[in-house]
Parts: C-alpha cells; sequence; structure tokens
C-alpha cells in the first residue's frame, strides 16, 4: 500500500528466505569469506537450501573460493538467476559481473547501495532456508546496507581471530550490529590453534579464546573455534571444498559444528 514497486520485490524476495545471515568483521584478513562460505557448504551439507551472497565490491574472493571464477549469471531483462554451486547451494556475486579479475571497481557509497539492493531485488532466490552474505571488512556501507535491505530479521556472524588486536575490532562489530536492531548468532573465532600437516591434530601455538572470552564479557554467543590448517589456504587457492573433499577432517568438523546452533 503506497510503497516503491522495487521496495516491494525487496519484501517479496525476503520473503521467501527462512533465515537471513550477515557475516562480518572488525577487520580484513582474519578469514570472513573463508568462514562465510564453508557455513554456506556446511548448511547444504545438511540438507538446506542455500543461498551465498557476496558484498564485498572491491575484493570479491566467494568465487574464487568455490571455483567459480568463469561463472556468469543467467540474466534476463527483469531478474538474474543466481550461479549454482551444488543442487541446493547457489552464489552471487559482483565477481561473476566484472570483465576481469583485475578491474578494480571504483564505487561511492550510493551506487553500492543501488548493487546491493538489486543483488536482493533482482536475484531469484527463490525459496530458500538460509542466504549467507559475505561483507566486507568493517562497519562501511556495505554490511550497513546489507544489515538494513535485509532489516531486524537478518542476523550476524562475527569472525575474528584469537589475537587481541583483532577482538578489539570484533567489539565495534558487535556495537554496530546492536545499533542497527540485528540480533547477533554468534562469534566464530577463526584461525584458533594450528592442524598439523603430519599427525592432523589440532596444536594451540598461539594464544586462543580471545573470541570466546570476549564473547562471555559482551553477551554474545560462542559458535565455535576453526583451527588454522593449510589445506583451507589450499582449498581456497584451488577452489576445491574442503567440506566436501576432506568431510571428516577437524576443520571440516569444526565449520559443521559451527552451524548446529544456526
Ligand atoms: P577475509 O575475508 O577476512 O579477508 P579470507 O577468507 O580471504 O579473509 O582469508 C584470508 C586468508 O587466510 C586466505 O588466504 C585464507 O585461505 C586464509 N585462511 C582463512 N581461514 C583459514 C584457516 N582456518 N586456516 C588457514 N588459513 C585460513
Amino acid at each position: 500500500c503506497g510503497g516503491k514497486p522495487e521496495d516491494e520485490r525487496i519484501v517479496k524476495t525476503l520473503g521467501r528466505i527462512k533465515h537471513k545471515i550477515v557475516v562480518l568483521s572488525g577487520k580484513g584478513g582474519v578469514g570472513k569469506s573463508t568462514v562465510s562460505a564453508n557455513i554456506a557448504m556446511a548448511l547444504a551439507q545438511a540438507g538446506k537450501q542455500v543461498g551465498l551472497l557476496d558484498v564485498d565490491i572491491h575484493g570479491p574472493s566467494i568465487p574464487r573460493l568455490l571455483s567459480l571464477q568463469d561463472a556468469k549469471p543467467h540474466i534476463e531483462p527483469d531478474h538474474m538467476e543466481p550461479v549454482p554451486y551444488s543442487k541446493n547451494l547457489w552464489v552471487m556475486s559482483l565477481g561473476f559481473l566484472i570483465p576481469d579479475k583485475d578491474t578494480a571497481v571504483i564505487w561511492r557509497g550510493p551506487m553500492k547501495l543501488g548493487l546491493i539492493k538489486q543483488f536482493v531485488r533482482d536475484v531469484s532466490w527463490g525459496d530458500l532456508d538460509y542466504l549467507v552474505t559475505d561483507c566486507p571488512p568493517g562497519t562501511g556501507d556495505e554490511p550497513l546496507t546489507a544489515l538494513q535491505t535485509f532489516g531486524p530479521q537478518a542476523h550476524a556472524v562475527i569472525v575474528t581471530t584469537p589475537q587481541g588486536v583483532a577482538v578489539d575490532d570484533v567489539r565495534r562489530s558487535v556495537t554496530f550490529c546492536r545499533q542497527l536492531g540485528n540480533p547477533i548468532l554468534g562469534i566464530v573465532e577463526n584461525m584458533s590453534g594450528f592442524v598439523c600437516p603430519s599427525c592432523k591434530a589440532v596444536h594451540n601455538i598461539f594464544n586462543s579464546g580471545g573470541g570466546e572470552a570476549l564473547a562471555k564479557e559482551m553477551g554474545v554467543n560462542f559458535l565455535g573455534r576453526i583451527p588454522m590448517d593449510p589445506e583451507v589456504v589450499r582449498s581456497g587457492d584451488e577452489g576445491f571444498a574442503l567440506m566436501k573433499v576432506q568431510a571428516e577432517s577437524a576443520t571440516a568438523l569444526a565449520f559443521k559444528k559451527v552451524v548446529e546452533p544456526i
């Protein structure tokens, strides 16, 4: 009643998505994209219908992580089909739309806002159990637009590493979500402990537990720890799905555990 037609379309699309999950981190390089991709895969492996949306406009890394660099979404005049990764996991990223991976995307706030809204409004996500959105680090335009487009029903997952400096950044992400009125599903501590390449056991060579301590202090759920695993780097570089190829590894099991409460 009186709403703009494009906004009505967003409402309609969102009405078909049961859970909207937005993955945030206080700073770059903590493994947010890796965690987003693996959370989406773990949910898909659990039999859910899952969409994975990459709104990292300046550095979209989801296509590479899933070995979908050459994929192109099917584009119709009034909508776009997301790229299928498996029978129940679909992906959309600006990386699919820019001509080559070396192209720098120079966009200002309002253009980013338009693109993110378009990714929700014009992509035929269909009926999904989960839409997992990978945001660039920090609390800038993209996470703000993503959370505002999804509204208060979007739940945040915050990724950190165990080091104190990353933990400080998490406080900002927690405050950001609280100011916007978005519930926080919990904190994931990534690169927590090290998977020995020969014996495959997880060793705590650096401090771990910083994320858990912070979660407790800030009254946020702790979703779990993902170890530092050379196989995660290899799977990211080569685009193979660790969740599929090494489904019983300590790291894959850690991702499965992280999605249990989600
Ligand atoms: P972000 O999205 O936070 O910038 P990425 O997901 O791109 O971070 O990860 C940054 C780098 O760290 C990548 O090379 C990735 O393979 C590596 N990485 C992420 N998580 C892990 C992990 N658990 N073990 C080992 N390497 C990891």
